[in-house]
């Protein structure tokens, strides 16, 4: 190198590094301005995950193409090294790793000669599936492309640049640089000029490329591990408790009114559309597509952090100053901001954020729009009005007077703990479906059948019981779930409860996940855990009668929310001599919403395609005699499914506590 392109690469190098710096000090200033939240806490397992998810890129790979995208991370993580040494010395003209212990940095030579290869190699296949086998869930974006073509001139100016100077003679580890060796073979007259022009576009491209980084779609390749790092703790993460205080704003109407975590999750974003896939109201064509409100998110961040900036320097590391302007409305605004509809469209069923590879939390987010919309505009679909008077008043979602809420166990043996001070291990915490709902019912039903055979001590709280304010919840109604909930906890702590036992998916997460908010810690177990453990211990003894093909539906709230999949399985193969239930394609953690969840159960689903239909049709696809499901909403929607479907004659749905219940008589 010749001190003129030295002098001159200095001044480039230091140029690119300092606007480089600039711009990551103005990303972390941006994420700063979002409302402070403890994510620093269990350092270790945050850790395990960044090398698990963010190095290992598990989630990545768990898609066809995903090993592309890995070997592309790993092989830039190796070329990171050689570019370091590439970028010194073109400060320093002799520094080199050279001082590596030798083997070690022939090892590390090697391994960049082939990656770079491999990367030109993944590059090919990325432009191909693009251009020629591009899945709906992927956009068309200039911008890949572009990405992809500077990674691709990375490798060439990387091989171009070898390999002339391995024919000049001046490459001293050539020997170890196998491809970059025999296309030496090819260099002709000129060598040393081809060897400086090489140079320098391989300096110009990777200067160019670490500074277009914070600009374009590629902006995960600096935020996806922080992410990684700082994911939510839950299995799927639920919306913060709020701080019910004067003059303070509910829910969401800004994007700084998100947690931090939130504003990284936007900037993490990799665009590869796996939530769109999964996302059920994608699938019937709802407005709602998360991948759009991620990126939308993103937009509208930037914008309004512009305008932040420009009334308060961006070297202030703090969150936006309460009450500030925002350019930029987050909710109907323009194309940087969410539809209203997408908000409401949404089902909570957390199929994006299982199959997000950087662990974005797109339903809490959602969640906390929706808050704003009910609590602080009173904004909501015109069905949730009678819901919510309903539930505040009456605590059930349907209106039915409380004295009702034991009518299910006429004629039946009941314990009812508020009875003469009656004590019981456990809690049967029947919920409103399964006291009301009159196919519900007949769940509940099962379940004491089950119960009294057990030899278990149990009790039901009768018409002390209220609800857990699921709905509410996921619906954006705090106030009043927060208000639901102190009352339940006051009754539980009453009859010194410590042991619940639940029916449905959604009373069993909100008594064991949302609960903890209010500092409280039940042992609350859904019912296919307690029959998976009746059975193993011989307490009931179920027979053969499950005859015919079985296919049992994962609800969203027992698998994706609490890791729940093997034990309705287990039970359904012991009531059927062994024989496992067939499996949909969408299954475990893959699992297809029945649609009802995040109180679409009280909504109507508007559009051609609606998501219950479309999870009914892909169990009778199978030409089952039974469709097996372990919660009250995912009853009710298989029911309306089958019978839409003009499968009611061939197909029946059963709650697995009542496949039990027939088994043991
Ligand atoms: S939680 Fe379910 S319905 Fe909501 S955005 Fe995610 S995948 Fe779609
Ligand atoms: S939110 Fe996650 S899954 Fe969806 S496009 Fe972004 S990175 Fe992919």
């Amino acid at each position: 190198m010749s001190p003129i392109e030295n002098i001159l690469f200095v001044i480039i190098f230091t140029g690119a590094i300092v606007f480089f710096l600039k711009n990551v000090f103005r990303l972390v200033a941006t994420i700063c301005l979002g409302r402070p939240e403890n994510r620093f806490d269990h350092l270790w397992s945050r850790a395990g995950a960044m090398l698990a998810y963010g190095f290992g890129q598990l989630r990545v790979i768990k898609e066809k193409f995903g090993f592309n995208h890995f070997l592309l991370f790993w092989g830039f993580m190796t070329l990171a090294l050689v570019n370091f040494e590439f970028l010194l010395a073109g400060i320093f003209p002799r520094f080199s790793l050279d001082f590596l212990w030798n083997p070690l940095y022939g090892l590390l030579m090697f391994a960049a000669d082939i990656m770079s290869l491999v990367v030109l190699g993944c590059v090919v296949v990325a432009v191909v599936r693009r251009t020629f086998f591009r899945p709906a869930h992927i956009d068309p974006t200039p911008d890949a492309y572009f990405i992809l073509s500077l990674v691709a001139g990375l490798m060439i100016a990387f091989f171009g640049m070898g390999a002339c100077e391995a024919q000049l003679g001046v490459l001293e580890t050539a020997s170890w640089m196998p491809v970059t060796k025999m296309l030496s073979g090819f260099v002709g007259e000129g060598a040393h000029t081809w060897a400086r022009i090489w140079w320098w576009i391989h300096a110009v491209i990777l200067l160019f490329f670490l500074n277009y980084l914070p600009y374009s779609k590629h902006l995960h390749v600096l935020t996806a591990i922080p992410n990684c790092f700082f994911r939510s703790q839950n299995l799927v993460s639920t919306v913060p408790r709020l701080k019910f205080k004067k003059n303070e704003e509910f829910g969401v109407s800004q994007v700084v009114q998100f947690r931090w975590s939130d504003l990284l999750d936007f900037m993490a974003c990799t665009e590869c559309g796996r939530c769109q896939a999964a996302c059920p109201a994608a699938n019937t064509d709802k407005t709602l597509n998360p991948k759009e409100v991620i990126h939308q998110g993103k937009v509208n961040l930037f914008t309004n952090s512009k305008s932040i900036f420009a009334n308060r320097p961006a070297d202030m590391l703090a969150p936006a100053p309460r009450g500030c302007t925002m350019a930029q409305k987050l909710i109907n605004g323009n194309d940087e901001s969410v539809a209203v509809d997408a908000i409401w469209d949404c089902t909570t069923c957390g199929a994006c954020m299982q199959v997000c590879p950087v662990f974005i939390e797109h339903a809490p987010k959602i969640v906390q729009m929706r808050q704003h919309l009910v609590m602080e505009k009173s904004e909501f679909p015109e069905e949730l009005i009678l819901l919510f008077e309903n539930s505040e008043q009456r605590s059930n979602p349907w209106g039915i007077a409380p004295t009702d809420r034991m009518k299910w166990s006429v004629d039946l043996d009941v314990p009812v703990l508020s009875d003469d001070g009656r004590k019981a291990d456990y809690l049967f915490y029947v919920g409103c479906a399964g006291a009301f709902d009159s196919r519900a019912r007949k769940i509940t039903v099962a379940m004491t059948e089950i119960l009294n055979a057990s030899g278990l001590s149990w009790g039901v709280l009768g018409t002390e019981e209220l609800c857990c304010g699921d709905s509410l919840r996921r619906l954006g109604n705090e106030y009043v779930f927060e208000e639901m909930a102190k009352k339940n906890i006051a009754v539980f702590q009453k009859y010194g409860i410590k042991k619940v036992i639940t029916i449905c998916p959604h009373c069993y997460t909100t008594l064991k996940n949302d609960y903890t908010q209010f500092g409280v810690d039940f042992d609350v177990v859904h019912h296919t855990e307690l029959i998976n453990d009746l059975i193993k211990q011989g307490k009931i003894k179920p027979k053969s009668t499950l005859s015919g093909k079985t296919v049992f539906h994962d609800s969203c709230y027992l698998g994706r929310y609490n890791n729940i999949y093997k034990q309705p399985r287990e039970i359904l193969k012991s009531c059927s001599g062994g024989a496992a239930p067939a499996e949909m394609d969408r299954c475990g953690e893959n699992s297809f919403c029945c649609g009802a969840g995040g109180g679409r159960m009280w909504m109507e689903e508007f559009g051609d395609k609606k998501i219950y239909l479309e999870r009914a049709k892909e169990a009778i696809r199978l030409h089952p005699e039974t469709v097996a499901v372990a919660c009250p909403y995912c009853m009710t929607m298989f029911e309306d499914g089958i019978k839409d479907a003009k499968a009611s004659d061939t197909v029946v749905i059963k709650d697995v506590a009542e496949i039990v219940a027939e088994s043991l008589k």
